[in-house]
């Protein structure tokens, strides 16, 4: 393990580094110093492989397509029935059919009607799709000479038996547990699953179910929470509301860090409540704290309790899920054993409302991308954008990346947006 604050002192002689004005991208690679994936694995079916990450490399245990095969309907033929120019007419003898070969030879001056995926009769060579043959009885005439091979697919074009079709660190999503499937392959080797243990800090928190007295709310954090890690298939260990108070905290957190792999908190960091919190993590940990040069977003804890990553958020609904998306979900990828996790991916847009923003910090503004009448994509911010407003993110199907140096946005100028929908 790495010893933070060796790292702390390294990175405090780099120029860019302030731990009270961190830019996004400083606190990201700083993080990623510290993350390598657990070790732990296990041997699952593939359908339970699903979102987990591989963690043995896979070859082929066969050719893909394993026979030359058919890729339309229509007429298996020999090329060389067909000198330059001519096109004789050809007998049928029989079908191929998808799992049911013909399994007669070819002869000159024959073929064999052919379906999608048949194995090509032995003889042939090119399969004439059926819009491009007149029927006379039993025989066919083609309109033109065919090009040798066409509409073939070749045994092994797909994948070479003893090729590598996976390697370790790969996240299986629908398309690999259906290539693993086509390989006849039914369980692999997997990274076990990442354990999280995770609470919400304020004495005015309560949960659900109980009635509020004046000045407490319903704790909403660890529901958001719940549901971003939900999505990346965690063992999630929800640990409840703890009381802002020092003794209540330690315990929480030596709890944790006895049977999780990282834990996240929400609340208790920013500059008011830091300095109790700083003084127990410090006895309990190496944990550094930040203050991020974003909006929403500026406080933020990153560390090491024990044998576990520490991650503490900020308490403001919005803060909560901008952090996590900046700085926790890679990090969590990386810690599940996935090694070709992408930084999230912008692309820009005109932006069709004029935005407040001040140089110096890095905006997550929530947008909604609209496509407009000329079929291009639009951006227009969501209404009140305090990091307490969850409706923002509610509404919101993207984020408006708005970087350090900009200033305000005139309506109609181009902007970076990070969708938050994902496609699988
Ligand atoms: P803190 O970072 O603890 O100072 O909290 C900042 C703001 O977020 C305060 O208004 C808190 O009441 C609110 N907050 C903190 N934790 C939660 C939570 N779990 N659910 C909803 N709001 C919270
Ligand atoms: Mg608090």
């Amino acid at each position: 393990m790495k010893d933070i604050h060796a790292a702390l002192r390294d990175a405090s002689c780099a120029d860019d580094y302030d731990p009270d004005s961190m830019s996004v991208e400083t606190a990201r690679q700083f993080i990623h110093r510290f993350l390598s994936p657990v070790s732990g694995f296990e041997q699952v079916h593939i359908r339970q492989a699903l979102n987990r990450v591989l963690a043995e490399k896979l070859v082929s245990p066969l050719d893909v397509p394993a026979h030359i095969n058919s890729a339309m309907d229509g007429y298996a033929i020999r090329s060389e029935d067909f000198p330059e120019g001519k096109t004789p007419s050809l007998k049928v003898i029989g079908t191929a059919f998808a799992g049911r070969p013909f399994s007669g030879k070819v002869a000159q001056g024959q073929c064999v009607r052919i379906m999608t995926g048949a194995v090509l009769p032995e003889g042939t060579d090119t399969v004439v799709i059926q819009e491009k043959v007149k029927l006379d009885v039993d025989n066919v005439i083609l309109d033109s000479g065919p090009r040798q091979g066409e509409n073939v697919r070749a045994k092994g074009e797909d994948l070479h038996k003893g090729e590598t079709v996976l390697n370790p660190g790969h996240l299986l999503r629908p398309a690999e547990i259906g290539l693993l499937a086509s390989l006849g392959i039914n369980e692999v080797r997997v990274y076990r699953r990442l354990r999280i243990a995770f609470f919400s800090t304020g004495d005015e928190l309560r949960s659900i179910g109980s009635p509020l007295e004046e000045g407490q709310i319903y704790d909403s954090n660890r529901y958001t929470l719940y549901g971003m890690l939900k999505r990346l298939d965690v063992d999630l260990m929800d640990m409840g509301v703890v009381q802002d108070d020092p003794q209540a905290i330690e315990s929480a957190l030596t709890e944790a860090a006895s049977s999780a792999d990282v834990i996240l908190t929400s609340g208790g960091v920013s500059v008011g409540e830091a300095d109790f919190i700083r003084g127990l993590l410090d006895k309990l940990g190496e944990v550094v704290f930040w203050k991020i040069a974003m909006k929403p977003g500026r406080p933020l804890a990153y560390g090491r309790i024990g044998n576990a990553h520490f991650f503490g958020l900020p308490g403001n609904p919005v803060s909560v899920m901008v952090t996590f998306y900046q700085f926790v979900q890679n990090a969590l990828k990386v810690l599940m054993g996935q090694t070709d996790v992408m930084p999230l991916p912008t692309f820009r847009v005109p932006c069709l409302t004029p935005l407040k923003k001040a140089a110096g910090r890095t905006e997550f503004q929530r947008g909604i991308l609209l496509l407009n009448n000329n079929g291009e994509w639009t951006v227009r911010v969501t209404g009140a954008q305090g990091s307490g407003i969850l409706r923002s993110m509610s509404e919101a199907n993207c984020f408006i990346v708005l970087p350090e140096a900009q200033g305000n946005v005139a309506a109609g100028e181009y902007v970076e947006v990070q969708v938050l929908e994902g496609m699988i």
